[in-house]
């Protein structure tokens, strides 16, 4: 799935820090990304995790966790961040 499909599709995208630490998750600006990266661009772990970095501890341990539309609904309102770069 590219990043225009996500947003269409209404999908919710959290950046998961995986430091045990930490553990912050966050949703992501999927508008902010497209712009950035291009509508084209995946989705998938190995297309956006090496591009994130958790804004709390600074790791790059970052995992992705794509939310279904119905969820979108629940975080709608959240104050939601860029991709770190
Ligand atoms: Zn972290």
């Amino acid at each position: 799935m590219t990043l225009q499909e996500t947003i269409d599709e209404g999908y919710t995208l959290h950046a998961a820090c995986h430091e045990n630490t930490c553990l912050r998750t966050r949703p992501l600006d999927l508008i902010a990304l497209r712009d950035r990266l291009g509508p084209d661009h995946g989705t998938l772990h190995k297309d956006l995790a090496h591009k994130l970095r958790c804004s709390k501890c600074g790791s790059k341990n970052v995992g992705l966790l794509v939310s279904p539309p119905t969820w979108g609904q629940q975080v709608k309102g959240e104050k939601v961040a860029a991709a770190d770069e």
